[in-house]
Order: structure tokens, then C-alpha cells, then sequence
């Protein structure tokens, strides 16, 4: 007989929320050593609802670093965890689809369904383009998902996509070749567990806001958010960094999903008709006369140079006409009124620009 949840998670209840996570949905997307260890953790970290999708079958060199062992061999991998985890954790409920997560296994629209339920997506398939796939769909039904992965050097990282305006998974492995092997490495279990751990406390982070491991994913004093947790080799130590949006990603360019609901667009502004009371001055242009007053006296301390500079210069180029076309302009008092007139209308076009750009300066 199955013990109740209650006994089951009495050592854990107050670490984590088992209220909480009970009634937490979580799509694992491939279902390999790693994807099936988080798993496996999630479950009995009290999350109550999975969902398992893989095309493949449990081999025999799987058997050393998967949950599952020989009862399962030779069945599909989404299909066993299912009926493993409800058969080892009380109260789990779990489905499963037993194909790939590519184009040709599931469309847009079925992935779309699948991931729209959940409160957490782990990608963890071994195919960098099938990765990137779930991340876009994950983007499309604005879910948070995470990207364990492994590679060489025993080199490991954790990937957290929080959705848009985040920099997504492409972004962050757009530089990677889609033909590059995610597959295959040699390793021991233990050395994926640094992983696997690192994915379930995320996990359990995004799960649940309010928990002591939702704090991993910001860095101290409230920083800036860390999307990546990774370690060079299983000798370095782990690091955790904010990665970079790219601005031609094709992953964060993807349209919202036609099941989610359509976000209300604004209204054109309707053309309003003029009232006599619309045509006072604004409140914006009364509100810069104090700039403008203020910016008077500056005007003119600023402006006094340039406008010294500009009078010499009438006077210079006036006086050099007047030599080379030997004559006067107009003789003594005329020539004397046209140069004080010039220098006048100078000092108000000086002034006029030093206001207006002082002014502007100010309201900024
Ligand atoms: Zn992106």
C-alpha cells in the first residue's frame, strides 16, 4: 500500500513547499540520463504533475546513469518514468508522449499545448536544434524553462530562460553549431550530479518565487539576474553569470502563440475637434517661461564674446569692401548708423540663440 504524501515528505515539508509544488506542472522534454535524474528529484522534491516526452527506448548503456533500470529496458523512456514515478512517489501524477520533439514528432501547435500547462519546461534532449526549438515554443507560450547540459571536458551548465524581454537559450548558444555532438559523452553518473543538482535547486527556484532557492537565480543585493550556472571541467569550480541579448536572434523574434490570448492592443486616437479653450498656450509652453527667463542673464554673459567677435568682424569686412570698391557707404553718419545698426540686430540674433539652446538645456 502506498504511503500517504504527508509521512512520504515529512523530512523535506518546510525545506520546500510540499503544498506548493504539489499542485506544480513540470514538462520534462527528453528523458535521458540527465532529463530523468531532475526528474526523478523534482518528484521526490514534491512536485505533483509531469509530463515525459521521448521517441527513444531504455538501452542497456543507459542503465548506469538513468532513474530507471532493467523493469524498464526496452520501453520507451517517457513511457517508464511515468509509470515508474507513480508507482514510487505517492500521489504523482504523470503522462506521458512517446516520440521526438522535432518537426516531424510534434507540431507547433501539439508542443504549444503541452507546454502551456506547465509551471516549468526542462529541455534536456540531446539535440542542439531540437534545444533551441523548445525554447522558442517556450517563448511563444511565455513558460520559463531550463537547458541542463553536458559536454566535453565533463564541462556542465544549466541554462535558464525566464522568457522576453531575457535573453532566451539561442541567444545564449547561437554561436554553437546545430551539428555539434550533445550526445555520447563519456562520463560518470557522478559527474553529471553536479548538473543535475544545479537544474533541480533552479528548478525548484522558478517553481516557487518565494523559496530559499528562487534566491540562486539573482546574484547578491538584487543584481542582475543570472540566466547561466556552468563549470568549465568536474575539477573547476561552478560560476554563474547574466548572459546578452542578440539582437538578430531568431528564437526571440517568434510570434506569441495563437493559444494564448490575444494581448489588447491600444486604440488610434480618435481626431479630437479644437475648442477655443484648447488654443491658451499650453501648460508645456508656459511651463518653460521660467527656462527662458532664467536663461536671459546666461544668454547674455555667454553671448557677449561671440558678439564682440561678430562686430569686429562687420566692421573688418565693411572697411575692406569699402577700400577695394573705393567708395563710402554713404558717408560719415549713414556709414556709422548701417554698421551700429548691423552690430544691433547682431546682439538680438546672438541673444535669440542663446536663450533658446540655454533654455533647452535646462528642460532636459
Ligand atoms: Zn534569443
Amino acid at each position: 500500500m502506498e504511503p500517504p504524501r504527508s509521512e512520504y515528505f515529512d523530512r523535506i515539508d518546510g525545506v520546500v513547499s510540499v503544498g506548493l509544488l504539489e499542485t506544480r506542472h513540470v514538462a520534462v522534454l527528453g528523458v535521458g540520463s540527465v532529463g530523468s535524474q531532475v526528474a526523478k528529484e523534482l518528484a521526490n522534491s514534491g512536485v505533483g504533475s509531469f509530463l515525459f516526452a521521448d521517441g527513444k527506448q531504455l538501452e542497456v548503456a543507459n542503465l548506469p546513469r538513468h532513474a530507471l533500470d532493467t523493469e524498464y529496458l526496452h520501453r520507451n523512456k517517457a513511457d517508464g518514468m511515468a509509470a515508474y514515478l507513480k508507482r514510487e512517489v505517492p500521489g504523482v501524477r504523470a503522462e506521458a508522449l512517446p516520440r521526438h520533439i522535432d518537426d516531424e514528432g510534434v507540431s507547433d501547435l501539439e508542443l504549444d499545448k503541452l507546454l502551456l500547462r506547465a509551471d516549468l519546461i526542462v529541455a534536456a534532449t540531446d539535440n542542439l536544434e531540437v534545444q533551441w526549438r523548445i525554447g522558442r515554443r517556450a517563448l511563444a507560450v511565455d513558460r520559463p524553462a531550463i537547458f541542463p547540459g553536458f559536454g566535453e571536458n565533463r564541462a556542465s551548465e544549466v541554462f535558464v530562460q525566464f522568457g522576453l524581454p531575457h535573453p532566451c537559450f539561442r541567444c545564449y548558444t547561437g554561436f554553437r553549431s546545430p551539428d555539434g555532438a550533445l550526445r555520447g559523452f563519456a562520463a560518470l553518473n557522478s559527474e553529471l550530479l553536479l548538473v543535475i543538482e544545479c537544474a533541480v535547486h533552479v528548478g525548484l527556484g522558478l517553481l516557487d518565487g518565494e523559496s530559499r532557492l528562487a534566491l540562486l537565480l539573482t546574484s547578491d543585493n538584487s543584481g542582475p539576474v543570472r540566466h547561466l550556472f556552468s563549470r568549465l571541467s568536474s575539477e573547476a569550480a561552478i560560476s554563474f553569470a547574466p548572459a546578452v541579448r542578440q539582437r538578430d536572434c531568431p528564437s526571440c523574434s517568434v510570434r506569441r502563440s495563437p493559444l494564448l490570448p490575444e494581448v489588447e492592443t491600444p486604440t488610434p486616437e480618435q481626431p479630437t475637434i479644437l475648442t477655443p479653450r484648447d488654443l491658451r498656450p499650453s501648460r508645456t509652453v508656459l511651463s518653460r517661461a521660467p527656462d527662458v527667463l532664467a536663461a536671459i542673464p546666461r544668454a547674455f554673459i555667454y553671448g557677449i564674446v561671440p558678439w564682440w567677435f561678430g562686430c569686429v568682424a562687420i566692421y573688418i569686412i565693411t572697411w575692406t569692401i569699402s577700400v577695394m570698391a573705393d567708395f563710402s557707404i554713404g558717408g560719415g553718419s549713414t556709414g556709422g548708423t548701417v554698421l551700429i545698426g548691423s552690430y544691433v540686430v547682431l546682439a538680438i540674433v546672438t541673444m535669440a540663440i542663446g536663450v533658446t539652446v540655454l533654455a533647452a538645456s535646462d528642460e532636459r
